[in-house]
Parts: C-alpha cells; sequence; structure tokens
C-alpha cells in the first residue's frame, strides 16, 4: 500500500474498470449521500475537515464551495482543472491514469453539494491519453447510473465532460483555465469577481483541482474527525508529493501533511543517489522559493513552509544536488517562465524577457558585478505587480535564489563560470 488515502489502492490490477472500482467500494459514498445528506451537510462536512485546494492556492475547499450564491438564478458549474502544468508536479497524472472513477465520484458529489447539473475535467493537451481513460470510464460510470438522470437512485441530474485545453502553463491559473474552456485565448481574468460568483459562462463555478477532488468521497464517507487524523491542525490530510532529482527513488509518495522533508527525501526516495548530497530543494512546484539544504527539517505543509520562506503549492519536491549550478538551474526555470508568460501584462511578459537576457550573460562569462542586483531588482518589479500568479512564480525563484546562493551567482562574473563542475558533463568525463 502506497498511500493511507488516495494511493491506498492506486496499483490495483485493473482499477480503471468500474467493476474493480466498485469491488473496492467505489460509488458508495455517492449512492449514501445523494438525497440522503443535504448539499449544505455536505459543504459543512467538507468545512470541517479542513481539505485545502491541493492545486497549489491551498485555499480551503468548502469554504470555496460556500460561496457559491444560492439564491442566483443562473445555471451553476463544477469545473476540475487537470491542467497540472507546474513543472516539477505529476501527481493528477497518476490519480487520473490509474484510478479515473475516484476522481468521477469526487466530481460528482462536488456538483451535488453546490448544486451543478454540468461538470468539465479540464486537461492540458498533453494528457491526451488520459482523456481516453477518463472518457472511458465517464461511459462507464454513466451505463451504471452515476452520471445523468437522477443519478445513484436520487433526483440529481448531473453530466461531466473532459476538455482538452492546447498545452498552455497559464491555463493552470483558473481565470485562464475557463477563458480557455470557453473557447478564448487562455488568459487570466480580472478578480474580482472570483468564479464562485461569476466563473464559466459567467455564472458560479467552483475550480478544484484533481487531488482535492479525489478527497471529497472518503471525507463525506468517514467524516470530518476521521479525515482530521493525519497531517496538521491547520493542514489536515494527506498530501502526495512528487519527488525529482537525483535521489534513489523518485517518483510520487502520499504522506500525512506535516512530514518533515528530510524524512520523504532520506527515508520515502532512499536518499541520494551516485554520492551526491542535497544543495537545494523547490518544495512546491518550480514557482516558489527553493529551500537551502539546512531547512530540510522543515514540515511539508502550509504553515511551515510559509515560515521558512517558500510555499508548499503543489506538492512538486524538486532536489538540486551539490554537484548542479543554482545558476544554470534559476536560468532554465526562468526561460520557462518567459516562454509561458502569456503577454497581457507588462511587469511579466517584458521582466521576465528581462531576466532571461541578464541570465544569459551570466552564462556566457558575460555578466557584470551590477546584474546581480539588477535581476533582484527586475524580480522586485514583477512581484506583487503583476496581473496574475504567474509573475510571482517567476520573480520568487530568482529571489529565493540570490538570497540563499549569492556566491554562485558573484561567482558567475569573477571567474566567468560554474562554481560547480557540471554533473553531467563530470559523468560523461569532458571535465574535470
Ligand atoms: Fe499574463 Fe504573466 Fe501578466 Fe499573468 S502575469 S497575465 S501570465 S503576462
Amino acid at each position: 500500500m502506497r498511500g493511507p488515502l488516495l494511493f491506498k489502492d492506486i496499483d490495483t490490477a485493473g482499477l480503471t474498470s468500474i467493476a474493480t472500482y466498485r469491488q473496492l467500494g467505489g460509488y458508495e459514498t455517492l449512492v449514501a449521500t445523494l438525497g440522503k445528506t443535504s448539499p449544505d451537510e455536505c459543504i459543512e462536512i467538507v468545512k470541517a475537515s479542513g481539505l485545502r485546494g491541493r492545486g497549489g492556492a491551498g485555499f480551503p475547499a468548502g469554504m470555496k464551495w460556500g460561496f457559491v450564491p444560492k439564491d442566483s438564478p443562473k445555471p451553476r458549474y463544477l469545473v476540475c482543472n487537470a491542467d497540472e502544468s507546474e513543472p516539477g508536479t505529476f501527481k493528477d497524472r497518476e490519480l487520473m491514469e490509474k484510478n479515473p472513477h475516484l476522481l468521477i465520484e469526487g466530481c460528482a458529489l462536488a456538483a451535488y453539494a453546490i448544486n451543478a447539473h454540468v461538470g468539465y475535467i479540464y486537461l492540458r493537451g498533453e494528457f491526451e491519453y488520459i482523456q481516453r481513460i477518463l472518457d472511458r470510464a465517464l461511459a462507464e460510470a454513466r451505463a451504471a447510473g452515476f452520471l445523468g438522470r437522477g443519478i445513484a437512485g436520487s433526483g440529481f441530474d448531473v453530466e461531466i465532460h473532459t476538455h482538452l485545453g492546447a498545452g498552455a502553463y497559464i491555463c493552470g491559473e483558473e481565470t485562464a483555465l475557463l477563458s480557455s474552456l470557453e473557447g478564448y485565448r487562455g488568459q487570466p481574468r480580472l478578480k474580482p469577481p472570483f468564479p464562485a460568483v461569476e466563473g464559466l459562462y459567467a455564472c458560479p463555478t467552483v475550480v478544484n483541482n484533481v487531488e482535492t477532488l479525489m478527497n471529497v468521497p472518503s471525507i463525506l464517507r468517514h467524516g470530518a474527525a476521521w479525515y482530521r487524523q493525519w497531517g496538521t491542525e491547520k493542514s489536515p490530510g494527506t498530501k502526495i508529493f512528487s519527488v525529482s532529482g537525483p535521489v534513489r527513488r523518485p517518483g510520487n509518495y502520499e504522506l500525512p501533511l506535516g512530514t518533515p522533508l528530510s524524512e520523504l527525501i532520506e527515508k520515502h526516495c532512499g536518499g541520494m543517489r551516485d554520492g551526491l548530497k542535497v544543495k537545494a530543494v523547490i518544495p512546491g512546484g518550480s514557482s516558489v522559493p527553493l529551500l537551502p539544504a539546512s531547512l530540510l527539517d522543515t514540515g511539508l505543509d502550509f504553515e511551515s513552509m510559509t515560515a521558512a520562506g517558500t510555499m508548499l503549492g503543489s506538492g512538486g519536491v524538486i532536489v538540486i544536488d551539490d554537484q548542479t549550478c543554482i545558476v544554470d538551474a534559476l536560468h532554465n526555470i526562468t526561460r520557462f517562465y518567459e516562454h509561458e508568460s502569456c503577454g497581457k501584462c507588462t511587469p511579466c511578459r517584458e521582466g521576465t524577457y528581462w531576466m532571461v537576457e541578464v541570465f544569459e550573460r551570466l552564462e556566457a562569462g558575460r555578466g557584470r558585478a551590477a546584474d546581480i542586483d539588477l535581476l533582484n531588482d527586475v524580480s522586485d518589479n514583477i512581484l506583487g505587480k503583476s496581473f496574475c500568479a504567474l509573475g510571482d512564480a517567476a520573480a520568487m525563484p530568482v529571489m529565493g535564489a540570490i538570497k540563499h546562493f549569492r556566491d554562485e551567482f558573484e561567482y558567475h562574473v569573477t571567474h566567468r563560470r560554474c562554481m560547480v563542475n557540471r554533473r553531467r558533463e563530470v559523468l560523461a568525463g569532458v571535465a574535470p
């Protein structure tokens, strides 16, 4: 068993079929809830569980559901954010590939709670093969009476559709996702109004991440107190961490929130390989500041990560070893954000371009002494001044890297090369 909740049955053979899913108790919560527990009670249970969004922001899911206006004459929509475009994050992909019916059951329950009769699962363009898995599962659920009219013997109707985007990072941002879903260019919209009040087709819409929605069936089945046996007071439950980098066993791990980062790396991932040491870790996908090795005992929960100067984000844990140049690593990350900037606002569009220019100078051995402060200054002029969170995502990692590893930036300026040997070159035998 790879985890207590979402990964409990994940490697069961045939789990993508509805027969196997039902043998393991699948759809029992839907049958037990619809028409027996009121939508408001469902919202209260999810609120009491403390379930927080697993896509990156960590906003309480039950509270978000509660923001949907009850007196609106407009239809309501449930949208599952299955874009998973944050570099270093690959948990939703495994969850959907192996257990699609758990997502469908979670979507149907969330739709019931907010009284939505239509739901969409928005997938990034590269997830076409997952769309096929989900579409097969949706057809099975429909044939079994768990989607469509009067589902699970209740009077509640709901239909769920998949939708494939074109593969843009910004479409993981909820308002850009909604624009894309409506057929427009995937660019963020001004908030407020927030989607819960005015989202898809200007109607009340709840947007939740895949992992968030997959937690809903077990919370409604076992209750809030049961769910709170894992995690911390403010960050209850488990979280799936996607670990990449030179550890012995990279992959997805489901652990209680609050587990120390060092335990994840040393115990679960088997420590570092090839005699390498940890230099830094990016704990929440590439958009959050890195943590130096001295802070590896920090707990993997929303509050502890914030206190340590970073964020839990999506749980994409990128381990950076002592033979990797921080300037190289951040250049790579910054190029990604420059490429993915949607161009709508000036600080992000121009700033990310400018940051890449400075990185290219540093990498080419043409860096000037003033470039390090310039890089910090450009980042500071993006941070908090951009239209959406992508600007912050581009700025924060660079500012964190300069704060913790300024000596490596200075080495690039004074010695015109990396402070550490490039591991690839060492392994290839072309560098000492
Ligand atoms: Fe677009 Fe970047 Fe501005 Fe967001 S911050 S709206 S991605 S240009």
